[in-house]
């Protein structure tokens, strides 16, 4: 039998360290939610391959004392907790007193920290968990700490690191989220010397979004907000005309920390139901407040995940906000949309407005997109980082100090040098370090940045760049969004399947089938809810033979069927009669209808999910067919339909139902510019 043994704390460390600390976007993670703790209003992160050689976080908070500096390395060491209860009520970020001392029981770790009522920092140096060296040093108020040679003692761990330009991804990743959370910070990262990020301070979230992803976005984006009295949720998501091909760009907040939480994805997708193509995805900034008290944090050791005490609730409030933000009319929709930037010929001063989507062809690239590669093609600094001399040397950027906190000029990163010493450690000198206070000679050449700091572009990482018009001609044609355009006059039919409509100069290519589709769905949406839709009756009703299940399927949903103009009767054990079938519609076929209907009605899903399958079904029974020739009765019914109606720019298949020419696209075909 084995003796127990109690392990030593350098040991009980790295076991912790290997929960916290994945990659070195984890490490930028902790250091951030540090810093956000102390009330910092800068923060700075530069990184060098990846964060896999060094990384470092600059802060212009509150500091530590000395004492502090010390002991917040160790194990369960934390300002934030005193008694268990306290885990109750945690506001902060930070919450366990182990992110430091995990971190630098697996790297080689200084700290420099002080306090602004302090007249000199303190350092402390630790390599693996060893204190190697600690004393007085230079240094502004606000904390810094260097993190280099991640999992340098744990070559295990370290096998498992990628690329740095796949743990650039996540550090990218990491910092956005963080700066979506913390509008009101200014942050700031810098990969190998050249500027990726740099978000001044912000009053609002929406500008904060736009500063990340461009300005442009704000007019693919739908305000979202829902208060019930235990919590409340705000934020921006999508239209379908700005969508991914993955989930990479659904940020979600509690309490302004970022969580991931699949009631809270759930709640988004189904909100997005019948609105979206299969396999895309919204971008969506989802805020979220509640009662600290009904949330549970500790379920994951990153703080990643968050548990919900009242699950039901924040489904219902989430889902709820979506479907809002759909059903609200046009002009409401964008009430902090910034002035669109619409690039009208100078001679041809439009009468009104015209619609956005018509003029936007040309402007229209997908911001977000491309990948983290990018990053590193943004910006670059004159002179790019040194990694020279010790840390404690290096001239701080510009952090601390200022308060105008809420400045819209893009400020110059400094060259900023590093330690050398934390490349290739010296052997350890216990004690005083006298190098740490030498003052620090001028590095830096006059940085010339004036031109590269009006091309800074958003942050483009992650997925493709294709968004919606993967299936249209770019720059030529987009799917539009009928939303502004104040009428659309129909001009006529092409090939028996488009309706062409024109409105102020830009021409709407409709595919008739689609935008029915979409109309009748939407019709038969709300009358299935509520009731009733007209009926015909049939001069010889119609009978269908059904399996045991159907049979039940079937009995179960009549009401549906009737409140949408069915008349159904159970007409033997195994046979349905269908007397009489929705109205005004061109419907064959009636036990074949019912049959699809019923089959979807099967399916996976709820309730509403199956209905709503059957109501695609019919819908698109019941649809004009691509082929068919119409008058023109019915393509003004059409056109007109499609602008009463909500999420009218897709087809329920989440096809675009329409698509326009602008008139500047226009002009450009015919090289009129
Ligand atoms: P936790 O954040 O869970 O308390 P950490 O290991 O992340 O644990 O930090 C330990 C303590 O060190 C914190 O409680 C805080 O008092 C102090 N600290 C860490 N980072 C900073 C910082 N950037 N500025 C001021 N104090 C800090
Ligand atoms: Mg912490």
């Amino acid at each position: 039998m084995p003796t127990i043994r109690v392990l030593p704390p350098e040991v009980a460390n790295q076991i912790a360290a290997g929960e916290v600390v994945e990659r070195p976007a984890s490490v930028i993670r902790e250091l951030l939610d540090n810093a956000v703790d102390a009330g910092a209003t800068r923060i700075s992160v530069e990184v060098e391959d990846g964060g896999l050689k060094n990384l470092r976080v600059t802060d212009n908070g509150c500091g530590m004392s000395p004492e502090d500096a010390l002991l917040c390395t160790r194990r369960h060491a934390t300002s934030k907790i005193l008694r268990s209860e306290d885990l109750e009520n945690i506001t902060t970020k930070g919450f366990r007193g182990e992110a430091l001392a995990s971190i630098a029981s697996v790297s080689r770790f200084k700290l420099i920290t002080r306090r602004d009522e302090d007249t000199e920092a303190v350092m402390v140096q630790i390599d693996g968990g060893t204190t190697v060296n600690s004393g007085p040093a230079a240094g502004p108020p606000g904390t810094t700490i260097l993190v280099s040679d991640l999992f340098f003692n744990l070559p295990a761990r370290k096998k498992f690191l990628k690329r740095p330009t796949t743990e650039m991804e996540h550090v990218c990743s990491t910092v956005t989220w963080l700066a979506l959370a913390h509008e009101r910070v200014h942050f700031t990262l810098v990969h190998n010397g050249r500027s990726v990020m740099e978000l001044p301070a912000v009053a609002s979230r929406a500008e904060r979004i736009m500063n990340i992803y461009g300005r442009g976005i704000m007019g693919d984006l739908l305000p979202v907000s829902m208060d019930t009295p235990t919590l409340s949720v705000s934020g921006f998501i999508s239209r379908p005309t700005l969508t991914r091909n993955g989930a990479q760009h659904i940020f979600t907040f509690v309490n302004d920390r970022y969580i991931r939480n699949r009631t809270v994805q759930r709640a988004l997708m189904d909100g997005y139901r019948n609105i979206l193509p299969t396999g895309r995805y919204p971008l969506v900034f989802l805020y979220l407040e509640l009662d600290p008290r009904t949330i549970d944090i500790n379920v994951h050791p990153t703080k990643q995940e968050v548990k919900f005490a009242r699950e039901n609730e924040v489904f219902t409030a989430v889902y709820g906000a979506v479907r809002q933000a759909w059903e609200q009319p046009a002009e409401e929709k964008h009430p902090a949309e910034p002035a669109p930037q619409y690039h009208f010929p100078p001679r041809q001063p439009p009468q009104t407005p015209i619609p956005r989507s018509a003029v936007e062809i040309t402007n229209f690239s997908p911001k977000i997109g491309g990948d983290t590669e990018r990053v590193e093609s943004v910006v670059p600094v004159t002179k790019p980082v040194e990694w020279g001399d010790t840390a404690s040397k290096s001239s701080p950027p510009r952090i601390g100090g200022d308060t105008e906190g809420v400045e819209s000029v893009v400020p110059v990163t400094k060259p900023v040098e590093w330690g050398d010493a934390v490349l290739k450690p010296s052997p350890p000198k216990i004690g005083g370090d006298t190098e740490g206070v030498e003052s620090i000679g001028p590095t830096a050449k006059p940085v010339e940045r004036a031109d590269a700091v009006s091309k800074i572009s958003p942050p483009k990482f992650g997925g493709d760049t294709e968004g919606v018009e993967s299936s249209i001609p770019p720059d030529l044609l987009r799917a539009s969004s009928v939303d502004e355009a104040p009428e659309l006059r129909v001009l006529g039919q092409l090939a028996n399947s488009y309706i062409l409509a024109e409105s102020n100069g830009a021409l709407f290519i409709i595919d008739q089938h689609a935008a029915h589709e979409r109309i009748l769905f939407e019709r038969f949406l709300i009358h299935s809810a509520r009731g009733p839709l007209a009926s015909q009756i049939l001069l010889f009703p119609a009978t269908i033979d059904l399996s045991p299940a159907e049979m039940q399927v079937l009995s179960d949903s009549t009401p549906v069927f009737h409140r949408l103009g069915f008349d159904l009767e159970p007409f033997g054990p195994s046979t349905y009669a269908i007397r009489a079938i929705p109205g005004d519609l061109n419907l064959e076929a009636a036990s074949e209808l019912v049959k699809d209907m019923v089959t979807a009605l099967q399916g996976e899903g709820n309730t509403e999910e199956k209905v709503e399958r059957a109501l695609h079904t019919l819908a698109c029974r019941a649809a004009v067919k691509f082929g068919d020739p119409l008058d023109r009765d019915s393509m003004e019914a059409i056109a007109d339909g499609l602008r009463s109606i909500p999420r009218r720019d897709f087809c329920p298949h989440g096809r675009p139902s329409v698509v326009c020419l602008s008139p500047e696209a226009l002009r450009k075909s015919f090289r009129r510019t």
